[in-house]
């Protein structure tokens, strides 16, 4: 293990995946240096309608657990065991999301959670320079210029990992250099997001995922620790009846939540006021074609591979970036420029695949909550898919439970995922042709048809169907 360093190594942006890439390199002796533009935590006001719960699933909880947080960390969180679904006429379904209550998500509020971990590493001594935006990077000097409150400031580097969220600089400066090379991608979603605080929520139940599924568009809620609610609308920002640009006055406002989220309204305090003066987020999905620059630069988090929040695995793929990265550097302790390259090409070809699998799961997502979570056959084939998921724990783990209870590699769950959608759907072609409903299942009926068609492609690759326990 090393216990110092004489390189100079900067972690830029101090976001969730810097803070727990921070705790990580620091724990296996790096000494670092982390700049980040927002000021100290502990002078940090909570930002309004920008609060964001996230909900942290196996990989986040593995990330915190390899840096020995989880014990700091899961305490501000609230288990989230399924889906409650909110329709039109005021009904409600819950869908499970787990085989049992041992398998479920956490949700947290996201500045809750990046100022734990940044008040963590501050207690650790970690060296932190808040206030520090970084202007620009000439990547032939090896030099960082930061805008302070003390005027500019210039830090040389040996290395730098970027992780300064979705609109990263130094992204943007690797493109700048050479765009033949560094070709980026930024595919804007035609859905925008408003989030709505419940200072108290009693109505909803804190332990669930509450969805009101509208197709061409949605509300989510999710609680955080100190009982309120985060809610998010997700809608077109133009061109549609019900979008951000039809919705201009309270009357608007007002009469949109009653037809679409009528049981919401009475529990969302200052309704109207909250929805038109909170900011209105955009989304994209971020595709970088190369995460590294020669031994000195690596994109971590969204600064790589920012993606549309539908799976709730943004966060949650980043802190896998990180436990990725931290084995890679074990496994070859980098000592040369020659061993840093190696280690960030290895992390590269590994790690983007998965990316963008997730990506593309995340944007597919968008169309199961917004739309095919309400849909009758949709709420049919999650059911035959829960039974067989509960009658053969051992034989069958759906795309879901691989993404959010395992650690899976998220390019194999993608391909797993095709071939449960066609067979979900032969099974339940199959019962509506004998006029049978999902709960009359009898799932011996098709065991050999599940080991064959999935167990045995789940082996083939040495896909564990274990949860992953913290
Ligand atoms: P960020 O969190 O964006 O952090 C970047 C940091 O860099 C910030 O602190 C910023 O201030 C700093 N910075 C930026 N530029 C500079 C600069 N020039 N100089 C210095 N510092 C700089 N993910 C999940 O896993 N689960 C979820 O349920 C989930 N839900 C989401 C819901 C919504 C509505 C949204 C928008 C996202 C959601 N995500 C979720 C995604 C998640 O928020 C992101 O993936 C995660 O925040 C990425 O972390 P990061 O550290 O890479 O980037």
């Amino acid at each position: 293990m090393k216990t110092s360093t004489p390189e100079k190594i900067v972690i830029l942006g101090a976001g969730l995946v810097g803070s727990l890439w921070a705790h990580l390199l620091t724990q296996k002796g790096y000494t670092v240096d982390v700049f980040e533009k927002r000021p100290h935590p502990d002078l940090e006001k909570a930002p309004q309608g920008r609060s964001i719960n996230l909900v942290i699933t196996s990989r986040g909880v593995h990330g915190l657990k390899v840096a020995g947080l989880q014990d700091q960390i899961l305490p501000i969180t609230v288990p989230v065991y399924g889906r409650d679904i909110h329709s039109l006429k005021g009904d409600r379904v819950f869908q499970p999301y787990g085989r049992d209550k041992s398998e479920c998500n956490y949700s947290v509020s996201r500045w809750d959670l990046n100022r734990a971990l940044t008040r963590l590493l501050l207690k650790k001594n970690t060296p932190c320079h808040f206030e520090h935006e970084l202007e620009s990077i000439d990547l032939d000097l090896k030099k960082l210029v930061f805008k302070t409150p003390q005027g500019l400031k210039t830090v040389q580097y040996d290395r730098v990992f970027a992780t300064d969220g979705a609109g990263s600089v130094i992204r943007k400066a690797m493109v700048a250099k050479n765009s033949a090379v560094y070709q980026e991608s930024v595919e804007w979603l035609g859905s925008d997001y408003k989030e709505l605080a419940i200072h108290e929520s009693t109505m909803f139940d804190k332990n669930s995922l509450h969805i009101w599924p509208r197709g061409t568009h949605m509300m989510m809620g999710l609680a955080s620790v100190d009982g309120s609610m985060t809610m998010t609308c997700y809608l077109p920002r133009e061109n549609h009846e019900f979008s951000f640009a039809n919705l201009k006055t309270k009357a608007d406002v007002h009469a949109f939540f009653e037809s679409q989220f009528a049981d919401s309204v009475r529990h969302i305090p200052n309704l109207e006021d909250q929805f038109l003066a909170n900011p209105q987020g955009r989304l994209a999905t971020v595709r970088m074609s190369h995460w590294n620059y020669k031994d000195q630069i690596v994109l971590m988090g969204d600064a790589a591979h920012a993606i549309v929040p539908f799976f709730g695995q943004g966060m949650n793929l980043g802190f896998e970036d990180c436990t990725t990265l931290i084995q890679l550097i074990e496994n070859a302790s980098p000592k040369t420029s020659s061993d840093w390259s190696d280690v960030f090409k290895n992390f590269d070809e590994l790690q983007r695949p998965n990316a963008n699998a997730i990506a593309t799961m995340a944007l597919e997502n968008f169309i199961e909550m917004r739309d095919k979570v309400g849909q009758p056959d949709f709420q049919a084939m999650k059911k035959i898919e829960s039974i067989i998921e509960k009658s053969y724990p051992e034989l069958y783990r759906s795309r879901y439970g691989l993404i959010t209870y395992t650690l899976t590699p998220y390019r194999l769950a993608f391909e797993a995922g095709q071939i449960q959608q066609k067979l979900l759907s032969d099974i339940y072609s199959d019962l509506s042709s004998k006029k049978l409903k999902p709960e009359d299942l009898v799932v011996e009926i098709y065991k050999s048809q599940i080991e064959s068609r999935m167990t045995d492609w789940f082996k083939k690759n040495s896909i564990s169907l274990n949860t992953y326990r913290a």
